[in-house]
């Protein structure tokens, strides 16, 4: 089975479809959704109502979903995080607000094999950056591939009879193979908001067949969802750092 694996697309629609139009759907057989599919960006009912088309295998929320459908309060949000929150609360129409409430906490269980998650496989809401967070990930995980989003920073954690092998994606599209009797943690990065300095739009493909995982980054309209974020009254922090990719 082939896997279009999207996650954090946070209202960004320019990053959405520039990353469906470099993945068509020959390309692919099912979608995962890794949840943060709202906040920052300013088109939450366009980005729901193309996710909702593509008919995922799976989506699951994230911790700006669960505050944008009044699931969770905005306490722990910093104050950008907390007033595109509010905004986007109105924003959303009641069909898509009762969507976003309706999604499953991670992980869910995809295969045998696979495994998705938002944060960690042990809390939805847990940050994974480092290897000391990746061995705990690794032991929660209930399948021996877990997809996983919310740092917005793409990697590849597994974890052998070697010890953990740490591969961050160097800009090129980067391909990993799966080798039987390790374990894996993936995060393909984010769709809409990337944080590692890089402002393209990354997603991942997921062949479980062929045992490969390809990660890939897609140049977008950064500048057409700026617009759209300063048009909207979001705060213009959340526009400059798509250029910076940070
Ligand atoms: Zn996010």
């Amino acid at each position: 089975m082939r896997y279009l694996v999207l996650t954090d697309l946070h209202a960004n629609r320019h990053a959405l479809e520039a990353v469906l139009e470099a993945a068509p759907p020959a390309s692919y057989d099912r979608v995962l959704v890794l949840g943060d599919l709202v906040g920052y960006g300013a088109d939450p009912n366009g980005v729901i109502e193309r996710v909702r088309a593509l008919d995922p295998v799976a989506v699951i929320r994230g911790n700006h979903d669960k505050v944008a459908c009044g699931l969770d309060s905005a306490e722990d949000f910093n104050t950008v995080a907390r007033i595109a929150a509010l905004w986007t609360m109105h924003a959303l129409t009641p069909d898509n607000r009762e969507y976003l409430q309706a999604l499953p906490a991670g992980p869910q269980r995809i295969t045998d094999e696979l495994e998705i998650c938002h944060g960690a496989p042990f809390d939805e809401d847990a940050y994974v950056f480092d290897a000391a967070d990746a061995m705990d990930a690794l032991d929660a995980a209930g399948r021996p591939l877990c997809l996983f989003g919310h740092t917005h920073l793409p990697v590849v954690f597994a974890r052998s009879g070697r010890g953990l092998a740490v591969t961050v994606p160097d800009g090129d599209d980067t391909v990993v193979g799966l080798e039987p009797g390790t374990r894996y943690l993936m995060n393909p990065g984010s769709v809409g908001q990337p944080r590692d300095g890089d402002s393209r739009a990354a997603f991942a493909l997921l062949d479980d067949g062929a045992r490969q995982l390809t990660m890939r980054r897609v140049v977008y309209p950064v500048e057409r969802a700026q617009e759209a974020i300063l048009a909207a009254g979001l705060p213009a922090s959340l526009a400059s750092r798509l250029a910076a990719g940070r």
